[in-house]
């Protein structure tokens, strides 16, 4: 038996903690799916979101998460890929279905994207999520769903970036990851994996370079202070193959197109709310290419899932909180105290 009411972090308005609210139950209607939430991995977006830096949110409150992993407790009629007791992972830039970027097996770059717990879907920071298609749900057999959570954003992230800079990555130039947090240790994880370049990672404290070395990375770089980019250029000789901006500010922006060779590419990811400077023969080599990369696609999350589901992506460090720690969560992280990933466990 289901339960009527459920507990859920709701943010109410954009600069106060989020509050732990008792809730009706959602009901899975027909092709919809209730999942019970055994992980719910805290990204730094939501520090962006509830700060109000990044006021994305359609109507308050609403409750947040959308690194979300479980168990399947209800299926609406006509569901017939799970069933009650399934542990599943939750794609959660969720589509119309319809437009061109759908269709194409983009949605997450659709235009009406209705992404849970960033929209007027809400997330995972709750005891049960209701998740709107059997579509979104990526089957787990041996990773537990609080190991899972993180991978469908922390890990998918970097995964779609990494695997759509591979044809500008090659084995004889390094690789630059700057912000060693939750998705650039991710990041580092998955280059060892799909490419063969070395790896420098950059971040401004010593700690996160410390696991970022632990996790594969060949050579940490501080950023705190002058002569990052010209360490980088020492290691690099003429330069990175690709640089991954998993912070995404004025100065890491400045860092990656300066550490970036002719031929190469600077991807964005972090969202702190940085300007490129893209002034030609100035600021950036001729024929790199810049792009933003947005979340990953389902294709991209089930690949993922994959490389961890048989052990080949393990995890970067996690630390497990009740739900009643939500706020405790996002001080530590805004702190940068938190070692990898923090992960509810409603
Ligand atoms: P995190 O807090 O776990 O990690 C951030 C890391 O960046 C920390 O190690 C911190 O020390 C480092 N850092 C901060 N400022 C720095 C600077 N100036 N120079 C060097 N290092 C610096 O965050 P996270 O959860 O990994 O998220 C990273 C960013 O990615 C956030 O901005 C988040 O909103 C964004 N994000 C984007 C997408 C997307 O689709 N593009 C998806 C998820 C998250
Ligand atoms: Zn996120």
């Amino acid at each position: 038996m289901l339960p009527k009411t459920m507990r859920a972090a709701r943010l109410h308005a954009y600069g106060e903690p989020l509050r732990l609210d008792e809730v009706p139950l959602p009901r899975p209607e027909a092709g919809q799916v209730l999942i019970r939430v055994k992980g719910a991995g805290f990204c730094h977006s939501d520090l962006h979101v509830i700060s109000g830096d990044i006021p994305v949110l359609p109507r308050m409150p609403l409750t947040l998460g959308h690194e979300n992993a479980g168990v399947v407790a209800a299926a609406g009629a006509g569901v017939v890929s799970v069933k009650e007791g399934d542990v599943v992972a939750v794609y959660g830039a969720w589509g119309d279905g319809i437009c061109d970027y759908c269709v194409s097996g983009e949605e997450n770059l659709c235009m009406a994207g209705q992404w849970v717990g960033l929209s007027n879907h809400d997330g995972g920071y709750a005891e049960f999520l209701l998740v709107p298609h059997e579509r979104y749900l990526v089957k787990l057999h041996r990773l537990d769903p609080e190991t899972a959570a993180p991978l469908t954003d922390a890990a998918l992230t970097p995964y779609r970036a990494i695997k759509r800079s591979l044809p500008l990555i090659s084995p004889d130039y390094p690789v630059l990851v700057i912000g060693a947090g939750g998705l650039g240790q991710f990041g580092i994880k998955l280059l060892r994996l799909l490419c063969g370049s070395e790896i420098i990672a950059a971040d401004l404290a010593d700690d996160k370079l410390a696991t970022a070395r632990e996790l594969g990375a060949h050579h940490t770089v501080n950023t705190r202070g002058e002569g990052a980019l010209e360490q980088i250029r020492t290691i690099a000789g003429g330069g990175v193959a690709a640089a991954f901006d998993f912070v995404g500010a004025d100065p890491t922006l400045a860092l990656a197109f300066g550490a970036t060779r002719r031929l190469g590419t600077v991807v964005q990811l972090g969202l702190a709310g940085g300007t490129a400077n893209l002034a030609a023969l100035q600021s950036w080599q001729p024929e790199v290419t810049f792009w933003v990369s947005f979340w990953g696609n389902i294709k991209e999350l089930r690949e993922v899932m994959d490389l961890a589901d048989d052990g080949r992506l393990t995890s970067i460090p996690l630390e497990f909180e009740p739900l009643e720690r939500v706020n405790e969560v996002y001080h530590r992280l805004e702190q940068g105290q938190v070692k990898g990933r923090a992960v509810l466990t409603p």
